[in-house]
């Protein structure tokens, strides 16, 4: 059975798949952490469906929630009419927003997927100030429709500003720390103000509080207010795509939670629709510009969705699952922090909260030069204080993070991989992970780094 699906699939499916490709599994059945594929293996799932399942896999809530409105015949698809089981919904999440946002929101229903609430937040922004530019950073993930791909850091079609976004690892000045943040910030300031840099004024600024796709980079928190600040005195809107940070995720229940700022949008999907496909932008109401039928789609009213994502959003908050992530989180960064020392070829981890990343690099090419002076025009955006000491980061090792997923897989671990290189590995378990199932994941992870590394 296993064997004749994956080579009916290789053969019928689009080019276009990834994660088939690299994880050869036919899952059959799933609860919590685990998968069982067709031919009878048992993995432990750290890709939680790219981080959609922040209860794991068929949690008994979720499911009573989709029986509840299969057995009570409700309609499944209801386009944007009003419903109990959306009411519900809209209830529960604005129960769940930032405070400086909860007071005055609406909630936009875009779609199933991501990509199509980036893309309303984009329209919205640019339909309430008239104007068209976007501002994004370097490395971000914003989705693969046309808006989307604009504004995330592959993307050659910039309609966009592209602006550094801070890190310490591979920081774009080669500096790292509060120094690199920093500058990364009067990088962005100077672009916006200086009428030489030929950056009309735009219509929002679009960031991920951690960037997940570009190889989990946490923003700092002081650079967050920073931003907030900037555009708000600018009359910039402020764009968070929480799409993955969302729910818990992070260790708080939003990520911007951990900055306390309040953004203007925020873009949610994956884990609020519960494991089904649901996408969200939430916004300051005074934003809400939309001629009626100015935004539409077919799919904004999948009633099972909303159900799922009612029960899951609850349940994050009243088992303070956040709380949960952020004390896991810090038990693995620290446990997963020992291979920096032990192993060469892990040159970095990072995360925050149940986001985590592991860079593997080449340990016998030499320190690369990274980090690029700053461009023309912008060298007095360099702060006076002296560059802090950084770690050097050597070049991004694709190949051995390739076989550490692959190693990982043998052992029963299922891991994703991410990052501009495609060099970190990357963990996403949800957020129900039990203290024994942290224990086998981070064993399972060493193990196959042990023998990668060797
Ligand atoms: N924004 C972020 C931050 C994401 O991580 C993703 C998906 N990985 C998206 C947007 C796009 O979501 P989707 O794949 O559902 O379109």
């Amino acid at each position: 059975v296993h064997e004749g699906i994956l080579r009916r699939q290789s053969a019928r499916e689009s080019s276009a798949r990834t994660y088939a490709r690299a994880l050869p599994i036919v899952p059959v059945r799933a609860r919590g952490l685990t998968i069982e594929g067709a031919d009878g293996r048992r993995y432990l799932d750290c890709l939680s469906g790219a981080g959609t399942l922040a209860l794991g896999h068929n949690h008994p809530v979720v499911l009573e929630a989709i029986r509840g409105v299969l057995d009570s015949g409700a309609p499944l698809s209801v386009l944007d009419l009003a419903t109990p089981v959306k009411d519900a919904f809209i209830t529960e999440l604005f129960h769940t927003l930032p405070p400086g946002l909860a007071d005055h929101a609406r909630v936009q229903f875009c779609g199933p997927a991501g990509t199509d609430a980036v893309e309303a937040a984009l329209k919205l922004v640019r339909a309430a100030t008239g104007r068209s530019g976007i501002l994004a950073f370097t490395g971000a993930y914003h989705g693969m429709t046309a808006g989307a791909l604009a504004a995330s850091g592959s993307a050659r079609d910039i309609q966009v500003a592209r602006l550094p976004y801070p890190q310490d690892y591979r920081c774009p000045f080669g500096i790292g720390g509060p120094t690199g943040a920093e500058l990364a910030a009067r990088w962005t300031e100077s672009l916006l103000d200086d009428p030489k840099s030929g950056v009309p004024q735009p219509a929002g600024m679009i960031l991920e509080p951690v960037q997940g796709e570009g190889g989990v980079i946490p923003a700092p928190d002081d650079w967050l207010r920073r931003m907030r600040r900037l555009t708000a005195d600018r009359s910039i809107p402020l764009i968070a795509d929480e799409v993955q940070t969302g729910v818990g995720r992070t260790g708080a229940f939003w990520a911007v939670d951990h900055s306390g700022i309040t953004p203007d949008v925020m873009v949610l999907s994956k884990a609020i629709g519960g494991s089904l496909p649901l996408a969200v932008i939430v916004y300051r109401d005074d934003l809400d510009v939309w001629q009626p039928g100015a935004h539409a789609g077919t799919f904004r009213g999948n009633q099972l969705a909303m159900a799922a994502g009612t029960a899951t959003l609850a349940h994050v908050r009243e088992n303070a699952l956040a709380e949960r992530a952020a004390t896991l989180g810090t038990r693995m960064l620290s446990q997963l922090t020992e291979l920096t020392h032990h192993f060469p070829c892990v040159g970095d981890v990072r995360g925050r909260g149940l986001m985590i990343g592991i860079e593997l690099v080449d340990p016998d090419a030499d320190p690369a030069t990274f980090g690029t002076p700053p461009p023309a025009g912008h060298a007095d955006a360099v702060p006076a204080a002296a560059p802090e000491p950084t770690r050097t980061p050597r070049p991004a090792a694709p190949d051995l993070a390739a076989a550490v997923q692959r190693e990982c897989l043998q052992r029963g671990l299922i891991v994703e991989l991410g990052g501009r290189h495609t060099s970190v590995v990357r963990l996403l378990p949800p957020l129900t992970i039990s203290d024994e199932q942290t224990t086998a994941v981070l064993d399972r992870l060493a193990d196959a780094v042990t023998a990668v590394a060797r």
